[in-house]
């Protein structure tokens, strides 16, 4: 193992009780480090260049789901760290008249977060702030796919924490599993269900405690009462933002029959508008990203290929730039389940279709697929939305919009099984961090009649206070 991370550890492990004894105003304090550094201009248009290098992303869109949202949070922790420190008092049962309990919520300790590249400032800075609300201290692992970032992050953090509080290893899949050998006190994991499903088993080693925010398919149902005009627009925003490359983009769509003509005229209108108002092409927005690299590319291509090559129609897009990794936004239509592009989780501006007649088909599409991260439905009939909800297992759900349930900190974030386990953001990323430690105190009284030797009036107690409790 290479002896720095194997130093950082202890050091990290020797600060961590003074970390745990630190109340909300010093924690607080560390945030404002983070804070300030993103209100330094010079500093922000680093950060622009980095993501620009990396991924092409637009300044707005780095404002609106990078740095916005780490500033969002770290506002929302400013708001309620004091009250989420606080001991939670639980109320006490007959039985056990003469105590007292509460939850008391600890730091767990010297916590890893391993990143994606997708989101590489939002999915590193934002489980670092909660990990360092709930007291701990980090050890931080960026995806080295989009290195720009990553030494942005690693030279930010430098700057700001002593190691003992925050370090930053970059590199690849070996430098993790080099950090997967120590017996963190849990691990934060963003990333794919392949990844994680190792990520789960290294931390096993240790009895490590995890939390896996992995991908996955969400399904984008549109049903035969859908506002057809108002969701097109949101969706095409939804699904090509970030190139398609977001956990929360809808993966495929399941349309009704007779929302099928309409939502195609829409979606197509709704692209020009947003990706090509000048009518100059796509390809040359301003505002629309790249894929990440030639491994993605390549992957997005085969998945492409293999759907036309099995009769899937081209609706809008199927057009490529192999020199920029441009891939227009495209939908596709005559879409069969043993397609690849049906299989796995996209990841990009490809989105298949798939056309309905009874809602219960909608479960079988669906039930193929491991549970989703996202359920998105469009609906203007409550019993639909209802039946999908009590048919259809997900992390989430979101109706009549995309996306935006991830931006409410009082929502709990996270997947179920194969789309992940355990959940973050707001309180929840708090107590994800935190060990909540269950204390009883005994005021007076004791337990003294239940002691052996037992007889027929001690059963005839238990039952009583059993049958009350
Ligand atoms: P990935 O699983 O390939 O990599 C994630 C991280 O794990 C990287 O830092 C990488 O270096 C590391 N890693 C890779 N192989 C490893 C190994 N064998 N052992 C230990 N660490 C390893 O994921 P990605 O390609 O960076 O991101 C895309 C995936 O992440 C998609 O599946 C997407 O849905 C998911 N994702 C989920 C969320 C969420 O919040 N649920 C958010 C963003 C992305």
């Amino acid at each position: 193992m290479c002896l720095e991370i194997q130093q950082v550890f202890e050091i990290q492990k020797k600060n961590a009780p003074n970390l745990a004894r630190m109340d909300a105003e010093q924690r607080l304090e560390l945030l404002r480090r983070i804070e300030n550094y993103l209100q330094d201009g010079e500093r922000l248009k680093e950060l622009y260049k980095a993501m620009y290098n990396d991924l092409r992303k637009p300044e707005t869109e780095v404002i609106a789901t990078e740095v916005g949202i780490v500033q969002a949070h770290i506002t929302h922790i400013k708001r309620n760290l004091h009250k989420w420190m606080k001991n939670k008092k639980v109320p006490t049962p007959l039985s056990l008249l003469g105590t007292r309990s509460h939850i008391r919520y600890e730091p767990k300790g010297v916590v890893l977060i391993i990143a994606p590249w997708n989101f590489p400032f939002n999915l590193s800075l934002v489980p670092l702030i909660y990990a360092i609300a709930a007291g701990n201290a980090v050890i931080l692992k960026p995806s080295e796919m989009a290195a720009h970032t990553s030494s942005y992050i690693s030279l930010m953090m430098y700057e700001l924490f002593d190691e003992s509080e925050v370090a930053v290893f970059e590199g690849n899949e070996s430098v993790a599993q080099e950090l997967l050998d120590l017996p963190f006190n849990h691990i934060f994991f963003t990333g794919s269900p392949r990844v994680g499903k190792i990520i789960m088993s290294r931390a096993a080693q240790h009895l490590s405690s995890v939390t896996l925010e992995l991908g996955g398919k969400s399904p984008a149902i549109i049903d035969d009462t859908a506002n057809v005009k108002k969701i097109a627009k949101n969706l095409v925003w939804a699904k090509f933002i970030n190139n398609g490359q977001a956990c929360i983009a809808p993966d495929y769509l399941i349309v009704h029959e007779s929302a099928k003509d309409c939502f195609v005229k829409e979606f197509g209108q709704a692209l020009n508008q947003l990706y090509d108002p000048s009518g100059t092409g796509i390809q040359n927005c301003p505002d629309y990203c790249r894929i990440i690299n030639d491994h993605h590319y390549g992957r997005l291509r085969t998945l492409y290929n293999d759907a036309c090559e099995k009769d899937a129609q081209v609706l809008y897009g199927g057009d490529f730039d192999d020199s920029e990794l441009y891939m227009a936004p495209t939908l596709l239509d005559n879409v069969s389940p043993d397609m690849k592009i049906m299989k796995e989780e996209i990841f990009g501006p490809l989105l298949p279709m798939i056309t309905y007649i009874n809602r219960e088909d909608v479960e079988c599409i669906i039930e193929n697929s491991p549970s989703p991260l996202i359920l998105y439905i469009a609906s203007q009939d409550q019993d639909n939305i209802d039946y999908f909800m009590d048919n259809i297992s997900s992390g989430s759900t979101l109706t009549n919009d995309y996306m935006l349930s991830y931006s409410n900190p009082h929502l709990p974030f996270g997947g179920l099984n194969n789309s992940g386990i355990g959940k973050s953001l707001g309180f929840h990323g708090f107590v994800g961090f935190s060990n909540e430690r269950a204390v009883m105190h005994r005021k007076w009284g004791s337990v003294g009649i239940l002691y052996p030797p037992y007889n027929e009036k001690i059963q005839s107690i238990l039952k009583f206070i059993y049958r009350w409790m």
